[in-house]
């Protein structure tokens, strides 16, 4: 899955949901998030982010990875 990272909080730039085939990044509070169980890693939504806040799992800067449990926990609570 693609994980959403920091660069996105208050950012909300949107254009990641547009590009996405299967409608899985959704809004939440502060910035968004990928629904890792529905994303298909096609990768489209990661060169449009305006901010580069979007990373393949297994990229997340070191400093950003407890977003991946962030993004995963997000939808787990909903
Ligand atoms: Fe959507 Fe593809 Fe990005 Fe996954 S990698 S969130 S399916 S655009």
């Amino acid at each position: 899955t693609y994980i959403i990272a920091e660069p996105c909080v208050d950012v909300l730039d949107r254009a990641c949901v547009e590009e996405c085939p299967v409608d899985c990044i959704y809004e939440g509070g502060r910035m968004l998030y990928i629904q890792p169980d529905e994303c298909v890693d096609c990768g489209a939504c990661e060169p449009v982010c305006p901010v580069e806040a979007i990373f393949y799992e297994d990229d997340v800067p070191d400093e950003w990875v407890p977003y991946t449990a962030a993004n995963v926990d997000f939808f787990d609570d909903l």
